[in-house]
């Protein structure tokens, strides 16, 4: 009776997540302490996914929904079920195999530099330069360039997951690493570029943005820690 209804999670992901950003470079660790053995890499962010369903499994039980989950047997069924869920999309990835630093996340902030805006729109990861950088989705390339202004050497992958068009900007890349050209077919996890600090960047890093059709940013943390796996 694990019967996960819904995969909206998103307002149990807490903002810590992301306002863990400052210079304290966190790993890709997560909120949750009780999922502290998975932390250390990118599958701890897929499991993160999980644990966030217990609170929903709890909750049918007639728990407070602050239940701090130790995960129990439930979880692990709602583990086994995840998959099936967003299968529309499927084959969602983090941009990066390894375990990587948030060195920013989306939303408020105190600006970096002169003219940096006081809202950041994207999720800053770094992998360090010259990383390469994969597609977190099959998809299409609809922007390849060098030539980004702010964004610098960037690129921008249409793809659709779970039945909604999820366009993926890659910016910050270095200078002639762009793996893919406007038009092209990618699979999840192809190369796409190499990390760098071009356009208005105060280091290498990758700045990941995520929006629909209506340009909307969104929060790419919370959105590939629903998605990816
Ligand atoms: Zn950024």
């Amino acid at each position: 009776m694990v019967v996960v209804g819904s995969l909206t999670m998103a307002p149990s992901l807490p903002a810590t997540a992301l306002s863990a950003s400052d210079a304290a470079a966190t790993t890709l660790a997560l909120p949750l302490p009780t999922t502290t053995e998975k932390s250390a890499s990118m599958v701890g962010a897929q499991n993160v996914v999980l644990a966030d369903f217990a609170p929903q499994t709890i909750a049918r039980d007639g728990y407070s929904s602050e239940a701090a989950p130790p995960p129990p047997p439930p979880v692990v069924e709602a583990a086994a079920a995840a998959p099936a869920a967003p299968a529309a999309g499927g084959g969602v990835q983090w941009p990066f195999p390894q375990a990587v630093r948030i060195s920013d996340g989306f939303g408020p902030r105190s600006a970096p530099c002169s003219g940096c805006s006081t809202f950041h729109d994207g999720l800053d990861m770094n992998a360090g330069d010259g990383a390469s950088i994969g597609s977190i989705a099959d998809g299409v390339v609809v922007t390849s360039t060098d030539d980004g202004g702010g964004y610098g050497a960037y690129v921008e992958i249409e793809s659709v997951v779970g039945g909604q068009t999820v366009t993926a900007l890659y910016a910050h890349m270095q200078l002639g690493s762009r793996g893919v050209s406007v038009g092209e077919h990618v699979t999840a996890g192809q190369f796409v570029g190499l990390v760098g600090s071009t356009g208005q960047a105060t280091g290498p890093h990758l700045h990941l943005e995520l929006f629909h059709t209506d340009g909307v940013r969104f929060d790419p943390y919370s959105w590939l820690t629903e998605h990816a796996g």
